[in-house]
């Protein structure tokens, strides 16, 4: 068996009025919260206002930062520290999709490092950070448990993860903030999640104890998938989706995720494709690469399928489809992932160029 060690320090509350029945854990992260919403659904779904009136019953203050933009890059990051330092914010919640969420971790470097850039957090060094707290309201990008941040850089025309990297201190999940979220967000999100189980499940990085947190997870979203199919959401299956998307941010905070996960930012940026339906397109050809096929078989008979090819067209029936791409974007993206060997090294083995082109090709231009 692989050596492996496991770390997932966040505090989770999971269920409903979490963050009500539990105000007093924000007492312990500081006096005065800087707030990561994006501009409309944190107002409308409630979550914003469980989390005020938690802060205002404990006495601590905070101050709201509500633009983060779906993405969000680093001058989003560095307007709102600048905002959070003026107005001496000692720590940051954010309550949204992973985009809020990701925008409080970075925040929590600039607050914590007055003069530091948010460039900074795309590179090497050890910087502290200030506590997070993090509030879920999508089912998806499990970043309440994960110590990942995603950031887009118009620099260089992409999305990458920050070098620095920052679990939640607690994290609260409360399944009624998404039962506003239309059904297109619900299963581009569920779909994410589903695609974080499977990298991190595959993995170069993969261990015992997190694959059977992976198998759980997708015994759960099999669990979803004719609600999913039938776009039936209701609260019991809303709550399931949550309850995926956290394990599955637990299983890529130890595996990380793999290929889907970097062939999709580049098609995201240049065609703004959801971020779970673009890891989507690349899911079947990343499975086929595999010599030794017993894992994706594994994840094919948990979730029901009797194919890698069934699998694939239950993915397109759910999705919006796949928009027109080129050979020519077939070897610019091949070229640019391929200059990237980070991006590869959660393959379990090495890749060529040819193999990472035949998956792009067979990806946008055949399945
Ligand atoms: P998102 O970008 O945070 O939000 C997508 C849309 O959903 C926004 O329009 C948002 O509106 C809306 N929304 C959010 N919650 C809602 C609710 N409860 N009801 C109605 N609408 C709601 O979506 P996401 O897919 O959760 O996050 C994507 C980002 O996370 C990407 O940047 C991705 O790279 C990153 N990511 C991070 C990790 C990680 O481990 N850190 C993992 C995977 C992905 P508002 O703007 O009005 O809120
Ligand atoms: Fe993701």
């Amino acid at each position: 068996m692989n050596a492996f060690t496991y770390y997932m320090p966040a505090k989770v509350f999971f269920g409903r009025n979490c963050i009500i029945n539990n105000k007093e854990a924000f007492c312990d992260l500081g006096k005065k919260a800087l707030i990561f919403t994006g501009r409309h659904s944190a107002k409308i779904n409630g979550s914003l206002k469980d989390v005020t009136d938690a802060l205002d019953a404990v006495g601590i203050g905070h101050v709201l930062f509500d633009e983060v933009e779906e993405n969000p890059s680093l001058e989003t990051i560095e307007k709102a520290a600048g905002i959070g330092l003026a107005e001496g914010a000692d720590f940051v919640i954010g309550i949204g999709g992973g985009s809020p969420m990701d925008a409080a971790k970075g925040a929590s470097y600039l607050l914590a490092n007055p003069g530091m850039s948010a460039e900074m957090l795309m590179q090497e060094g050890t910087y502290k950070h200030t506590p997070i707290a993090e509030v879920a309201t999508t089912a998806g990008t499990g970043s309440e448990t994960t110590q990942y941040a995603v950031f887009t850089l118009h620099k260089l025309g992409t999305k990458n993860g920050a070098t620095q990297k920052a679990f939640a201190d607690i994290a609260f999940l409360d399944a009624k903030y998404t039962e506003s979220l239309s059904d297109k967000v619900t299963i581009n999100t569920a779909v994410d999640a589903l695609t974080h189980l499977i990298e991190g499940y595959t993995s170069k990085k993969a261990n015992y104890m997190n694959d059977r947190l992976a198998e759980s997870g997708l015994a759960i979203f099999a669990e979803c998938m004719p609600a999913i199919k039938a776009h039936d959401f209701t609260p019991e299956i809303r709550e399931k989706l949550l309850l995926m998307s956290t394990i599955a941010g637990i299983v890529i905070a130890q595996a990380g995720t793999s290929l889907p996960h970097a062939c999709g930012y580049m098609p995201t940026y240049e065609k703004g494709i959801a971020h779970g339906r673009a890891n989507a397109i690349f899911t079947r050809a990343y499975l086929e690469l595999f010599p030794d096929q017993t894992k994706p078989n594994k994840i094919i008979e948990i979730l029901g399928f009797d194919s890698l090819e069934s699998f694939n067209n239950f993915l397109k029936s759910i999705l919006d489809p796949k928009e027109e791409f080129t050979e020519a974007d077939v070897e610019r993206y091949t070229d640019t992932l391929i200059a990237t060997p980070g991006k590869l090294a959660l393959h379990p083995d090495p890749l060529t160029r040819e193999q990472v082109y035949e998956m792009y090709r067979k990806s946008l231009l055949v399945y």
